[in-house]
């Protein structure tokens, strides 16, 4: 049976990264985000910047640079769940010319619960393992469950440029999700759930697909 390639899209706060890792590990395919290649890769210097520059402003790196790393990345697996990318239409072109996706998970959530989800994000500086101060708390304030490192908070969930990575996301991602609506393959998840039902319900419908 072949692996399932999968786009995972959904506003900033959405929980892309927290279902993209079950995912991931589930099926036994490659977590693909483009924010956490680009974080890596903060200070690279290229022709349009550096990708840290667009990042703390909340908007988004240009398509050259995001393209070259999905190209690459997705170059070097079977099966996939790509979690960030496309975030404009000209991505979702690109995407459509370098391999043929199986399943596009739309995570829905209401703009209101978006800001108390970034606001409240915290990361482990060390391993990147993600929590949020309410709705997710590490066992000991401050610190990571897995490795003990100190917990951050993003430069990018600061309250203005979340504000600005949600019309970023109106402007550029809506029409991504117009693209792919009549689309085989295209469901809408609802976000808004805690993350154990939200899980079931992406299992449940990857799950169906295959006849399994
Ligand atoms: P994204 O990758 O889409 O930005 P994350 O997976 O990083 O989203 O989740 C954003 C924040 O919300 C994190 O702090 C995470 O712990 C928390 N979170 C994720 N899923 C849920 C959920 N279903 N309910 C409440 N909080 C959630
Ligand atoms: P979130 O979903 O919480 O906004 P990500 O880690 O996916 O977080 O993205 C963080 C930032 O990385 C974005 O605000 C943007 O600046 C950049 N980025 C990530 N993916 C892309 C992409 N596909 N195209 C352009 N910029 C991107
Ligand atoms: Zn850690």
């Amino acid at each position: 049976m072949e692996l399932p390639k999968i786009v995972l899209l959904g506003p900033p706060g959405a929980g892309k990264g927290t279902q993209g890792g079950l995912i991931a590990e589930y099926f036994g395919i490659e977590h693909i985000t483009t924010g956490g290649a680009l974080r890596i890769n903060r200070e690279l210097e290229t022709e349009q910047g550096t990708p840290g520059s667009f990042i703390d402003r909340g908007e988004l790196v240009p398509d050259a640079i995001v393209n070259e790393i999905v190209e690459v990345e997705i170059g070097k697996v079977e099966g996939f769940v790509l979690d960030g990318y496309p975030r404009n239409k000209e991505q979702a072109e690109y995407l459509s010319t370098i391999t043929e996706i199986s399943n596009i998970m739309y995570l829905d959530v209401a703009e209101e619960e978006l800001i108390k989800r970034l606001s409240g994000r915290r990361v482990c500086s060390e391993c990147g393992e993600n929590y949020h101060i309410e709705f997710h708390p590490p066992r000991l304030d401050g610190e990571c469950d897995l490795c003990g490192n100190k917990l951050i908070q993003r430069s990018d969930d600061e309250a203005g440029t979340i504000l600005n990575r949600l019309k970023v996301f109106s402007e550029h991602t809506k029409p991504v999700l117009e693209y792919y609506n009549n689309r085989e393959g295209f469901v809408r998840i609802e976000g808004r759930n805690n993350p154990d039902d939200v899980w079931e319900d992406i299992r449940n419908i990857l799950e169906m697909g295959d006849g399994k």
